[in-house]
């Protein structure tokens, strides 16, 4: 299979995906509200969308992806009032740490990052047009969407105006003509961040700044727009209502994608429930790649259940797979960063829990690899991890991650082994000598002693080798 594949919100179909023009691919992705760090189920669409530009990249000549920062918003004025702070204090403080997070968790950068605040003049312009074209009204210091100019309302949740009304949060104000009229510009009181416009000193609404963003670096009709679901309603409607009626009917985005939400204890991972972990935390806990592989192993259409037994079975699986690159040390090969079994299965509407599948099924055979083919075989192994932006590290590093005075580059995990690997490997000699000696009880107390500093050790063919077991990942 050649052909790109994906499911399409709009439609509720799987489709084939033909850009408008190929050498122009044009993907955006709703941004983070930099108030706070990001949680791990806010990583899961710039983690997966982000593998899809990848593919894209692969696929087409020319793509443009922009992924946005939401920069001022309530949530952002709240805790910039709460902290005595102008809002840019909180958002770039939260910006850096979200490119902080999305570096670590191996998340190419998009190649525009617009900020919505850089957009203030675009926003305006975008209201006066709705407003000229009879799509908005300006009412006390506000501009306002009027839902019933666009009759397609509703298109991609599949909704009626008074379903969505009656399943959301509709504010009733009595400057709007209809309770669905939703914001595109508000008053600022003094205390609060504004900017000078036909309407006095006011801030944008939400959904317009991404209309705004997505127009100015993406064009006005876009290949992919993408998201979580949550967003569909009210945020991706309205974004679309507006685009349409600023581009006088064009169509705003072509293919609709959105991801399933990440769930911890089955309930929706969100600021506001508080049942959030957050990303640079589990960072500090976990080693970048297990993270993302947690993150691919649910198709990003499905809910996806964060436990701490699906993180000890994902320790298990990456330790095989860096086990099989090991028991390939002795053979050089360059690591494609590619893999067309991969690839073949991406295409099929990102189907990630299928390509860690073709991964484990590359390692497996590699372990099987007859002497002249070990060298392909660990290609193909690089390659295959490569292209999901797994095993990107030196095996000897993996697996001696988490000691308290790791490789360069890597941080110890809380619980660290307190032991330096010298002294596990004299350790190891003294075991072997036992057991050479039939001193069986002496080589289990070693052992024993080693496992109580988290140090796993395991005999093989190559000789006996040993790992850190990290305490936060150890099976339930
Ligand atoms: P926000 O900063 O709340 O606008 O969220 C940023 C991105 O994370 C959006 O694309 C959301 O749809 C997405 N998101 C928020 N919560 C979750 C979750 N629990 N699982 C997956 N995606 C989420
Ligand atoms: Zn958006």
């Amino acid at each position: 299979m050649t052909t790109l594949r994906l499911h399409n919100s709009l439609t509720r179909r799987i489709e084939d995906f033909v850009p408008e023009d190929p050498r122009r691919v044009t993907l955006y992705v709703c941004g983070p509200t930099v108030y706070n760090y990001v949680h791990i189920g806010n990583a899961r669409p710039y983690v997966v969308f982000g593998l899809l530009a990848r593919l894209l990249r692969r696929l087409y000549p020319g793509v443009v992806y922009a992924r946005n920062i939401t920069d001022v918003d309530d949530k952002i004025n709240a805790a910039a009032l709460a902290a005595g702070v102008p809002i840019d204090r909180i958002t770039d403080r939260f910006a850096a740490a979200f490119f902080d997070d999305m570096a670590a968790l191996g998340v190419d950068p998009p190649d525009v990052t617009p900020h919505a605040t850089q957009h203030i003049r675009q926003i305006i312009a975008m209201c006066e047009r709705l407003i000229a074209t009879g799509h908005a009204y300006a009412a006390e210091g506000h501009v306002l969407f009027d839902v019933a100019s666009y009759p397609n309302y509703g298109e991609l949740s599949g909704r009626s105006v008074d379903e969505m009304i009656a399943g959301s949060r509709v504010e009733v104000a009595p400057y709007k003509k209809n309770p669905a009229d939703f914001v595109l510009w508000k008053p600022s009181t003094p205390e609060l961040p504004g900017w000078d416009s036909p309407w006095g000193r006011g801030r944008p609404g939400w959904h317009i700044e991404c209309s705004a963003m997505a127009e100015t670096h993406l064009g006005e009709t876009i290949d992919i727009h993408a998201g979580g679901n949550d967003l569909m309603f009210p945020h991706h409607e309205n974004e679309i209502a507006q685009s349409t009626c600023a581009h006088g009917g064009r169509m705003f985005a072509r293919y609709w994608l959105h991801n399933g939400m990440l769930t911890f204890n089955g309930k929706k991972m969100s600021k506001s429930i508080g049942n959030v972990m957050l990303l640079h935390e589990l960072l500090q806990k976990h080693p970048p790649e297990l993270l993302r592989y947690l993150l691919l192993k649910a198709h990003y259409r499905q809910p996806l259940d964060w436990s701490d037994t699906t993180i000890a079975q994902a320790r298990a699986t990456l330790d095989g797979w860096y086990g099989a690159l090991r028991d390939l040390g002795d053979v050089d090969a360059v690591g494609s960063e590619t893999s067309p079994e991969v690839d073949a299965v991406l295409l099929d509407d990102l189907n990630t829990p299928e390509a860690l599948a073709v991964v484990a099924r590359i390692a497996s055979a590699s372990r099987q690899a007859a002497p002249g083919d070990r060298k392909a075989a660990k290609a193909a192994l690089l390659g295959a991890g490569a292209a999901l932006g797994l095993l990107k590290v030196d095996p000897e590093t993996w697996f001696k991650q988490g000691l308290s005075r790791p490789a360069e580059g890597t941080t110890p995990a809380p619980g660290a082994a307190a032991i330096k690997p010298d002294e596990i490997d004299a350790l190891i000699e003294q075991r072997n000598a036992a057991r050479k000696s039939r001193n069986f009880a002496e080589a289990d107390r070693i052992r024993d002693e080693l496992a109580a500093k988290n140090i796993a050790i395991e005999d093989s063919a190559q000789g006996t080798r040993w790992k850190v077991v990290n305490p936060n990942e150890r099976a339930a």
